[in-house]
């Protein structure tokens, strides 16, 4: 049974049945060291999302995969040619304009699962709470079980075309991947000892952070890291859909 939306026919979407849980895949356009695609963390979330979707669904789960969002809030990238960006107040639009069409359709369980740091979900979660029957589930995937996911690695370090990236990557599209133009994601340490401390927040500008925007030694991936990785993420969060799905809304609902 297809679950892909936009790979369906309305034949296709009658015979599905009723939906109980939308996944919305949303991703960003930005550079990922020398080696990895601007649409690294497009690519990444949205076939995260469907192989999760895929699982749930083989265990009897009713979960629609939406048309994934590739563009996401990278302002502070703009260091970089052609970066894109969404501001958080267009993301909050188009989530708007998704629940109402969710509303109508009688779907009221959306999962956003986010592939991209700088997308910050929460506010605009919490600026929608109450003002739609929707109940938003949020999951940046890569936190998923972490702890499990970086024992895989041996440079836990980065958090942008690192290690764990590039892995996901050589896995999942390895066409996609010129390990070898890749530099050693080394990244300058702030004037401010509170910034280098980590409890001093700021956006940071990445071209002043980065050499060639990677964050992290890629060196050392490898595609089985990659898969391992992913069945991890997978794994759990199908299983996340499947309870979601299974789940009916009641007035004490989640709890
Ligand atoms: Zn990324």
């Amino acid at each position: 049974m297809k679950f892909k939306l936009i790979e369906m026919t309305l034949k296709e979407v009658r015979d599905f049945g009723k939906v109980e849980v939308c996944v919305l895949p949303w991703g960003s356009c930005e550079p990922h060291n020398l080696h990895l695609p601007y649409g690294t963390d497009y690519f990444t979330v949205e076939k995260i999302a469907e192989i999760s979707c895929k699982k749930a669904n083989e265990k009897g789960g009713k979960v629609i995969l939406l048309p994934g969002m590739p563009i996401g809030v990278n302002s502070n990238l703009f260091g970089f040619p052609l970066t894109l960006h969404f501001s958080t107040t267009t993301q909050l639009a188009i989530l708007k304009d998704i629940i109402y069409a969710l509303e109508n359709h009688k779907i009221y369980k959306l999962v956003i699962l986010n592939g991209h740091g700088g997308n910050e979900f929460k506010a605009i979660c919490r600026e929608l709470y109450g003002k739609t029957s929707v109940k938003i589930f949020l999951i940046d995937w890569w936190t998923v079980k972490k702890d499990e996911m970086l024992k895989l690695c041996e440079d836990k370090t980065g958090e942008h075309g690192n290690e764990a990236e590039t892995s996901w990557l050589m896995y999942l599209y390895p066409e996609l991947v010129h390990i070898e133009w890749a530099d050693e994601g080394k990244v300058n340490q702030s004037r401010f000892q509170g910034i280098r401390e980590g409890w001093v927040w700021i956006t940071r500008p990445w071209h002043l952070l980065t050499t060639n925007s990677g964050y992290g030694n890629p060196k050392k991936a490898n595609a089985e890291k990659g898969k391992k990785m992913i069945e991890i993420a997978t794994d759990n969060i199908s299983n996340f859909l499947l309870e979601l799905s299974n789940e009916k809304i009641d007035e004490k609902f989640p709890y």
